[in-house]
């Protein structure tokens, strides 16, 4: 049987069409038929050098895509990232064993293109011309790559003034046209829903379920590299909660397969000024209350995350934790990260933040197997970089500045060997 939404409230189930939410007003996932595939087919594609089994997304077609042609595909290829440890991030965050799956070495810099490649191609299947997002930046890079691609006309829909120059230019450059929406992100999403609605614009954003599809892989891919050992604790930025709901969905669906044995626990971590999912979870709500998004990590600015339903049942099943960080907590964990020559952007530290939050509350212990995903490159928002380092970030006294040196021409060897501390 082919793949279809089903609505995680009622179970009702629909074709996989352009209409994302159930009439009962409840989120869709994608169904796939359970099926006898083994984990020889996806080792034997580990190395091919063509597409599309060179994607880190396409390996896993059969749980992400089963129906769809290849000739469908649009990929760049994707995935493929490297996974990283470092002593001085493990000392800061406190545990012996951390590593970092680093999603910023994706195409466009950040893990939006895993899902994007899915849900681009379903575009393409269903006959798409346009294509539309709201965004806190990622998306919209990764979406005008992959409309470029595919020859579709991209809209993007991003909050005025809101998002990073990178990623700003990114879309621009790749030819989508940008809308600046004066509000927040929040506004951008709902505003977006409805012209999507009105024009018959194909939506990108992660109530696409296609797009928790693809960003499956991220689990998919870090298993793998594990030789399908689970860790203790997967960690993640938490926004809008896409990535939260397919991490649990990768795993659940992992575990029914019998390709790994245990789930590890998921740690979703908002930031102070963004965290309505957190509030929710802590008063044990049973459902979520928009707040209005203040934080430095612009990537998880969001107040009214639109996965929570799916997010929640995932915290739920992998009996894992929600938490929150400050904009200080992020910046110096971030820091730390970027000081050991891995370097993130700002929403990806707070996973590192925190682990290290978690571990001084005695909730990841010490000795516990934790990784954590950084979700974007660090080249996507200088302007925060710079910002902690000559210490001109709003509220932030940074602990590890390192600002440029201005020196004079005259004296520079004398200047230089101060610097130096010879
Ligand atoms: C989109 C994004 C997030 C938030 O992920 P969600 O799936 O929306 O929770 C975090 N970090 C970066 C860099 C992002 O681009």
């Amino acid at each position: 049987m082919p793949s279809r939404f089903r609505c995680i409230r009622c179970g009702r189930e629909y074709e996989p069409g352009s209409v994302f939410r159930c009439e009962c007003g409840g989120l869709l996932e994608v169904v796939h038929d359970p099926m006898g595939w083994s984990r020889s087919v996806v080792d034997s594609r580990l190395c091919p050098m063509g597409a599309p089994y060179s994607s880190g997304v396409w390996r896993y077609k059969e749980l992400i895509h089963p129906g769809l042609a290849s000739n469908m595909i649009v990929t760049r290829p994707e995935g493929n990232t490297n996974v990283y440890q470092r002593r001085t991030v493990s000392e800061y965050a406190g545990v012996e064993r951390l590593s970092m799956k680093h999603e910023g070495e994706n195409p466009t810099g950040s893990f939006k293109d895993r899902g994007m490649t899915v849900a681009v191609s379903e575009a393409v299947r269903q006959g798409a011309k346009a294509v539309a997002c709201a965004s806190t930046g990622n998306t919209s890079a990764s979406m005008a790559a992959y409309a470029a691609q595919a020859g579709l006309q991209g809209i993007v829909f991003i909050p005025d003034g809101e998002i990073s120059y990178g990623k700003l230019s990114q879309a621009l450059a790749y030819g989508s046209k940008v809308v600046q929406v004066p509000g927040s992100f929040d506004d951008a999403m709902r505003i977006v829903q409805e012209v999507s609605r009105d024009l018959g614009l194909y939506l990108l954003n992660s109530i696409n379920p296609w797009r928790v599809e693809g960003q499956k892989s991220i689990v998919f891919e870090m298993l793998h590299q594990r030789g399908w050992e689970p860790p203790d604790w997967i960690v993640v930025p938490a926004g809008n909660l896409g990535n939260t709901s397919a991490f649990g969905k990768a795993l659940s669906e992992l575990l029914e397969l019998g390709w790994i044995d245990r789930v590890p626990r998921i740690a979703s971590i908002q930031a102070e000024g963004a965290a309505p999912f957190y509030k929710m979870w802590k008063s044990g709500a049973s459902s979520l209350e928009a707040v209005k998004p203040d934080t430095v990590a612009t990537a998880i600015k969001i107040g009214n995350p639109v996965s929570w339903e799916k997010a929640l049942r995932v915290i739920r099943e992998t009996d894992g934790v929600v938490d929150v960080v400050s904009d200080a907590e992020i910046m110096e964990a971030k820091a730390v990260v970027d000081a050991s020559g891995v370097g993130c952007e700002p929403a990806s530290a707070a996973s590192v933040a925190g682990v290290k939050k978690l571990v001084s509350k005695g909730m990841i212990k010490p000795d516990e197997d934790v990784v954590c995903v950084l979700t974007g490159n660090l080249l996507k928002d200088s302007d925060a970089t710079i910002g902690y380092h000559t210490g001109k970030l709003k509220d932030l006294t940074p602990k590890q500045p390192n600002a440029p040196i201005r020196v004079d021409a005259g004296s520079m060897s004398a200047s230089l060997r101060r610097i130096l501390g010879e």
